[in-house]
């Protein structure tokens, strides 16, 4: 990545797309007092320097301005660290860039008064201690340039002021070099920073697009099974659906189950109900009947479907033979009320029902149990259509 030097601009805090928990972490280290702290031993250091110099008046004014600038960043920081509102980042920026600025300005007074104080062999030592305190600032300049840029432009020219007052031709243009220095270390430090912050965005951009995909995936893989589990023309479950229905409600697994009924049904001369009416009407037909089942009002832990063709099926777990025979019924009475709108006129249909049942505690298995249903329903066409028949020609409607 190219960094121009408007970068040094771009990159303050402010403009950064740093994600909130990235700008509180900032926050925190640019309000942290401890870069002050070592600033305000080597404003001591120096002091002392002055004060053996002579220079005692400019020695205790710059002590003074330091102490009360510690202390006043002390408190900012005590604020910023114990305040209530997290939402409002902005705010505290705004607080640090009026800080930064005091801050300059303060440390370049206290500098500027102990460079004035102190004997000119002496100068060259304050202004030692005055490099590190920029190179401290400069340091943390990744974070929000603008302000620190700001920060160091205050002390040094306040450092150049007083060489430029004394004519000490040193001062000035080591002042001005040291901070051409710093600036492309503080240049290097944001290209850096850049970077890292690009890769950020490009990693949470990512991140959000795997999480779509997920769930275009998740939605296209809930209709897929879906659709593979239902019948298109009735809408009901499909044969492999009523498969896998059986498979978790198997009576054999589990004994609570039973008894347990299953009841057949196929629609009666539904052929020439096609070859008279039409296969559209046929299919009308067939879409009226699983409308039809889906309203009847059965209990619950039952299963409809499509076993095919015309043929539907009903299970019932917990449901004994005579309950079953009993729900049969309702479902022909139903079937037969049915009307199609066919040919200009309408048409109904019936439909013959097989019922089988396992007993309570039976352990048959539930294909013979479909063999018996499809048993009675064969008996039920013999016996001339549109009726119940159970399995067991005992049972009878109650
Ligand atoms: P039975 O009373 O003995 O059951 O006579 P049937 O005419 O109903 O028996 P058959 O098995 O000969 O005919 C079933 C018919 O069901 C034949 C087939 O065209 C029709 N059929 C099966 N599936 C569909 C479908 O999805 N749509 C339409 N329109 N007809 C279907
Ligand atoms: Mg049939
Ligand atoms: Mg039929």
């Amino acid at each position: 990545m190219k960094l121009l030097w408007s970068d040094l601009f771009r990159t303050t805090l402010f403009k950064t797309d740093a994600s909130g928990e990235l700008t509180w972490q900032m926050l925190d280290e640019l309000f942290a007092p401890w870069p002050h702290v070592i600033a305000m031993a080597g404003i001591l250091l120096t002091a002392a320097f002055t004060l053996w110099g002579g220079g005692g008046t400019y020695a205790g004014l710059a002590i003074t301005v330091a102490v009360c600038h510690l202390l006043f960043r002390w408190a900012g920081g005590q604020w910023y660290y114990r305040r209530a509102n997290r939402q409002n980042p902005k705010f505290w920026m705004n607080v640090f860039v009026w800080s930064a600025l005091i801050s300059g300005a303060a440390w370049g007074a206290s500098i500027m008064l102990l460079l004035h104080g102190a004997t000119p062999s002496d100068r060259y030592l304050i202004l030692t201690v005055a490099c590190v305190i920029i190179q401290s600032a400069t340091a943390r300049a990744f974070m929000a340039p603008l302000p620190l840029i700001g920060q160091t432009s205050l002390l040094i020219i306040q450092i150049v002021g007083v060489g430029l007052y004394h004519g000490d031709w040193i001062i000035a243009p080591a002042a001005i070099l040291f901070a051409g220095f710093q600036l492309g270390h503080m240049r290097s430090l944001i290209r850096f920073r850049l970077r890292q912050l690009q890769a950020e965005a490009e990693k949470d951009a990512l991140l959000q697009q795997v999480a779509r995909t997920n769930e275009d995936l998740r939605v296209a893989n809930e209709l897929l099974h879906k659709t593979a589990l239902t019948d298109v023309l009735t809408g009901l479950p499909n044969r492999r659906a009523l498969d896998r229905w059986m498979e978790a409600h198997d009576p054999r697994r589990d004994p609570r189950l039973t008894p347990y009924s299953l009841i057949l049904f196929d629609v009666d001369h539904f052929k020439p109900f096609n070859d008279t009416h039409g296969h559209q009407a046929g299919d009308t037909c067939l879409a009226a009947i699983g409308d039809a089942l889906r309203a009847l009002p059965l209990p619950q832990d039952h299963l409809v479907a499509r076993y095919g063709g015309e043929e539907f099926v009903v299970i019932l777990p917990r449901t004994d033979g005579q309950t079953a025979i009993g729900l049969a019924e309702k479902i022909r009475q139903k079937l037969a009320a049915i009307e199609i709108q066919a040919s200009g006129s309408s048409a109904r249909i019936t439909a013959s029902l097989g019922v089988a049942t396992l007993a309570a505690g039976a352990t048959d298995d539930r294909s013979r149990l479909l063999m018996k249903a499809d048993t009675a329903l064969y008996r039920a066409k013999q016996l001339g259509r549109n009726r119940v028949e159970h399995e067991d020609p005992d049972l009878v409607m109650a």
